[in-house]
């Protein structure tokens, strides 16, 4: 075994949230992200026979930590979450902020503060295990409504995702990737990597299976929020007269209305 070594698990909660169970093979550390609800997450570990040492949150959204408080009850286990959403985020234990590594078992992850969907919203990224639960921040072919943040400060949090490496999967709080793929290809619609990527997806859910995770090289292609400043984009949306910034913010305002 190495460091990794991480185990993620896909469950269901919600009408379309995950809960992503991130489990360290070495040490048998195993983190909740995001658990919306407590019974679903618990069941899941009953099944896989792991234990629940770690929640990591994203973001305070109920639809986020709803779990928190029951799983922390039942596992003993550490929350961890954003300093600077700690009044919102229930029972957290560890306040965490940029730059911060958290160790679940063997395998660290990496903070990074995302704002946009919400002004304390943060990534946790496993550099060795090649994941990112990227919450509401960045979703398969979109990304968050901007509740608490500017356009100007989720465009940043992306520009610095699209940078991490091409062979990461990206883990993201909600199945909305068939939807995001229909409104994609509205303002991108020669795009090539996006055509598969949509089609791949009809595929996937047409028989029933989640869409995530995605890679970053394929979101670094396909999806149009991490490509505000591509001239081929820009050209076909009519917004090639913009700064990035503000055709970000158009291409949002669009997804909203659409
Ligand atoms: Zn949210
Ligand atoms: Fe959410």
């Amino acid at each position: 075994m190495s460091m990794a070594d991480l185990d993620v698990h896909l469950v269901p909660a919600l009408d379309d949230n995950y809960v992503f169970l991130s489990h360290d093979a070495a040490t048998g550390a195993c983190a909740a992200v995001d658990p919306s609800q407590s019974a679903p997450v618990e069941a899941a570990l009953d099944r896989l026979g792991w234990k629940l040492t770690h929640i990591l949150n994203t973001h305070a959204h109920g639809d986020h930590t709803g779990g928190n408080l029951d799983l922390k009850r039942k596992y003993g286990c550490k929350v961890v979450g954003a300093g600077k959403d700690a009044g919102a985020i229930p029972g957290l234990d560890i306040p965490v902020g940029e730059g911060d590594t958290v160790q679940i078992g063997a395998s660290a992850a990496r903070l990074m503060e995302t704002p946009g969907h919400t002004s304390g919203h943060v990534v946790y990224w496993f550099e060795d295990g090649q994941a990112l639960f990227s919450g509401d921040a960045l979703f398969s072919l979109g990304c968050g409504r901007l509740f608490g943040g500017s356009a100007a400060q989720m465009w940043a949090s992306l520009s610095r995702l699209r940078q991490l490496p091409g062979e990461t999967k990206v883990y993201c709080a909600h199945e909305y990737t068939l939807a995001n793929a229909k409104f994609a290809l509205s303002v991108d619609p020669h795009n090539q990597a996006l055509q598969r990527r949509a089609g791949a997806v009809r595929a996937l859910r047409a028989a029933g299976k989640p869409a995530i995770p995605s890679t970053m090289a394929e979101e670094r292609a396909a999806n149009p929020f991490l490509r505000a400043d591509n001239e081929d984009l820009r050209k076909a949306a009519g917004i090639e007269n913009l700064s990035a910034v503000e055709a970000f913010a158009e291409i949002r305002r669009r997804k909203d209305r659409f």
